[in-house]
């Protein structure tokens, strides 16, 4: 037995019967191949792991194949590329060396065939197996290396086959270990029927790939090989035409089939029309909305239940028990997806945050913020559309907000749904049913695209001053939160922690230049505002800021501190006293408890007498429901009251000032009442007390809404006490204690009661 260089190999081996060429860059391998050359003698063999770098007994094969050197190119970077003719398979009896390079004695591996076996089957399945691999894998060069018929060369069939295989190293290896021939061809037939699995995998893939190719992909390339083909002919035709390019646009998005076919009539149309017509600017344009709307296109990013709370506590004080009634309604959102319950609307006065609570859900949704004001919309067309047919015809607002926020599920804010109102040019109300309800969204039609277009993803959120003006049908849909007036203390916490940093942020100016304290604040809610919300406040914040930048600006000061001595400076006189409300004791005056859409306030009903015949006469712009509670005063007073008065002898005039302003409601009925026995007593109403309660033909109180508002108008308005209906005491729970406590509050029965309350005790006659 000679020694014979060896050359470990990463993968690559010669298979016997074939010629194969492998780069060598290891030390020892160069220095073996030298000795090589020289008895043209090799041994090549596997190497276990690839990354070994120098590899001992323990990491190669025990079976390699002996190959002779055809030829030996140097290679830059010190390499040899040799190219070898396998020759026999070899087992390695004994390693002699592997310093320098290694050597090792081998004694040659002859194939055993055993005389009396029939292996026809298993000849016959490797050929099947082999041609069907041929047949799926038809650009192998192999296809012309074997043919078929020399089926006798089975045996060699495996080292051919196993040289242009790809295979891992343990495959290769299997083959050039298997010496017995059954063996040889059980091993050849397991790898032939895996390359054929893998290849019959890809090519249902490729399938596929091509089926989904197919439709509007299929028609997106073909088109785009078309404008190529132009291209490169130099010509410009009809594929460039403004048709093929809206063409190649709409391929780009996925619609589906009903919207394809009309998009595909309005492309047809365009073709018939020549360059430079009207006709055509107005089909390109409603092309151009078509693909500006986000068919598809989708956000969300919603940040969990525990940070959309923390979204809203930081943009918001107070508002706890609205707050939690948000919180579970995002989690029903996140839980069914689409919104399939009611609307939420958020119903209360200007400037209590709603809007902003609205905001901070789009923020805690990850979805993009629209609003949309409602109020004075009086025209179908303005939520649906015009149809195409007018000139300048423009899609509903849904559609533009669509168009500008690129998203199909934004948040979507109706303001003042309870200011549309209707005329001969359609009932918006029943467009927003459409719009709002889940039923009918999915499939919501604009005029002008005349298309379904699915808004389902859409949270609808809408906002309303009161519940009372709100279209039945809209109103039923709805879920109402109630946001009331802020209490004094409130407005200063939202005024302290929220406006005031809002407005120095947004004025440009730093914390160090603005300052104002509690009691300017106070100073600015009661005698510069009169709301329930916050909006005036941040308003004249606003305005301080202005100021205040004015003087920094200016070089005048580095920085203003606003106290209440210098908040007069800044603002001048104050707009509201106190002390405004009949405080001087006129007979004939009394303060009423009126509830609005913009909060809670007092009104000043007023009643003098003149000689006459028992007129009544009602003014300052009073509804009918108002009218009929002074009358029903009236008739209370004169059956069962006693006055010095005359009725007959007396006309009796009502007034409730601001008669610009529309009042109506029957709470004003034991106010009305009041302001009548004094002035039919000559005895004023004791001062800061207010009403508020209905009455009827024999004296009863019955209860009132919006007590809390009530309530919170007159702190207010500085009122001390206030006379309202035994009935509504459950509804005292509702007010904030702080308000509670501040008030002398009466409950009453009867109007007895209340001008036991109203006048000085011992004038007072029964
Ligand atoms: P609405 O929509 O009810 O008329 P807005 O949402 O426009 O009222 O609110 C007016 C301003 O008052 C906004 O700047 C808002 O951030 C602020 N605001 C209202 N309520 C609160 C509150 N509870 N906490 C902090 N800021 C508030």
């Amino acid at each position: 037995m000679n020694a014979i260089p060896v050359i470990p190999t990463r993968g690559t081996i010669v298979f016997p019967n074939t010629i194969g060429t492998l780069d060598i860059g290891r030390k020892s391998s160069l220095i073996a191949l030298e000795k090589a050359t020289k008895g043209n003698q090799l041994c090549l063999v596997q190497q276990k792991d690839p990354t070994i770098e120098y590899p001992q007994q323990e990491d190669l094969y025990e079976v390699g194949v002996l190959v002779e050197i055809r030829q030996v190119v140097k290679i830059p970077g010190g390499y040899a590329r040799v190219m070898a003719e396998g020759t026999k398979r070899v087992k390695i009896a004994n390693f002699l060396h592997f310093e320098p390079y290694i050597a090792a004695e081998v004694t040659e591996l002859a194939l055993e065939m055993p005389e009396n076996e029939d292996l026809s089957v298993l000849r016959r399945a490797v050929n099947d197996a082999f041609a069907h691999y041929i047949a799926l894998e038809n650009q192998v060069p192999l296809n012309e290396a074997i043919t078929l018929p020399e089926i006798d060369a089975t045996e060699q069939m495996a080292d051919i086959l196993g040289s242009h295989l790809d295979l891992a190293v343990e495959k290769k290896q299997d083959l050039i270990e298997a010496i017995i021939l059954k063996e040889r061809l059980s091993t050849l037939l397991l790898i032939l029927q895996e390359e054929i699995a893998v290849l019959e995998l890809e090519q249902h893939v490729q399938q596929q790939v091509k089926a989904r190719m197919e439709g509007a992909q299929r028609e997106y390339y073909l088109r785009e090989q078309m404008s190529v083909i132009q291209e490169e002919l130099g010509e410009s035709g009809s594929y460039d035409s403004d048709e093929f390019k809206y063409h190649k646009k709409f391929d780009e998005i996925d619609l589906n089939s009903e919207t394809r076919e009309r998009i595909e009539q309005e492309l047809e149309r365009l073709a018939k029309i020549p360059q430079g017509s009207p006709e055509r600017v107005v089909i390109e344009n409603y092309l151009d909305w078509c693909l500006a709307l986000p068919w598809n296109t989708e956000d969300d990013s919603f940040v969990g239940i525990a940070e959309a709370e923390k979204i809203l506590d930081e943009d918001h004080y107070g508002l706890t028990k609205v707050k939690e009634r948000i919180l579970e309604y995002i989690a029903v959102l996140q839980l069914t997806d689409r919104i399939k319950g009611p609307i939420l609307c958020l119903v209360g006065p200007p400037g209590v945050g709603k809007t902003s609570l609205a905001r901070s859900i789009a923020k805690a949704l990850g979805r993009q913020f629209i609003s949309s004001s409602l109020g004075g919309v009086r025209d179908e067309s303005e939520i649906r559309g015009h149809r195409r047919t007018y000139i300048g015809a423009m899609p509903g607002r849904i559609i533009q907000a669509l168009k500008r926020v690129k998203t199909r599920n934004p948040l979507f804010l109706f303001d003042e749904i309870d200011k549309m109102s209707s005329d001969f040019r359609g009932d918006p109300a029943s467009a927003m049913l459409e719009v709002l309800d889940p039923e009918q969204n999915k499939i919501f039609i604009d005029h002008y695209l005349d298309i379904p277009f699915d808004l389902s993803k859409i949270v609808f959120l809408t906002t309303a001053n009161t519940t009372q003006n709100i279209p039945r049908p809209l109103f039923d849909r709805m879920e109402i939160i109630h946001i009331s007036g802020y209490t004094e203390d409130e407005k200063v916490q939202i005024g302290i922690r929220y406006l005031v940093p809002k407005q120095i942020e947004q004025h440009g100016l730093k914390k160090a230049q603005f300052s104002i304290n509690e009691a300017a604040i106070r100073i600015i809610i009661n005698q510069y505002t009169r709301e329930a919300g916050v909006r005036s406040l941040e308003r004249v914040l606003a305005s301080l800021c202005r100021k205040v930048a004015r003087i920094i600006v200016s070089g005048e000061r580095k920085s203003a501190t606003i106290t209440e001595r210098t908040i007069y400076k800044y603002l001048g006189n104050p707009i509201y006293h106190h002390d405004m409300l009949n405080d001087d004791q006129t007979v004939g005056v009394a303060t009423a408890l009126a509830w609005t859409e913009f909060g809670g306030e007092t009104m000043t009903v007023e009643a003098v007498l003149a000689k006459g015949k028992g007129k009544l006469q009602l003014t300052g712009n009073l509804g009918e429901v108002m009218q009929e509670s002074a009358k029903a005063a009236l008739s209370y007073l004169r059956s069962f009251e006693s006055v010095p008065q005359d009725f007959n002898e007396c006309d009796i005039h009502i007034h409730v000032p601001q008669g610009a302003i529309p009042k109506d409601g029957p709470s004003a009925g034991i106010t009305i009442a009041t302001a009548l026995y004094s002035a039919l007593t000559n005895k004023p109403v004791l001062p800061q007390v207010a009403f508020t309660g209905e009455i009827t033909l024999n004296g009863r109180v019955l209860p009132i809404g919006g007590l809390k508002e009530k309530l919170l108008a007159a702190r207010r308005a500085g009122i001390k006490t206030v006379i309202i209906p035994a009935a509504n005491s459950t509804d005292l729970s509702e007010v904030p204690v702080e308000i509670r406590d501040a008030l002398d509050i009466k409950l009453v029965d009867h109007i007895k009661q209340v001008f036991a309350a109203a006048f000085k005790e011992d004038e007072h006659e029964d």
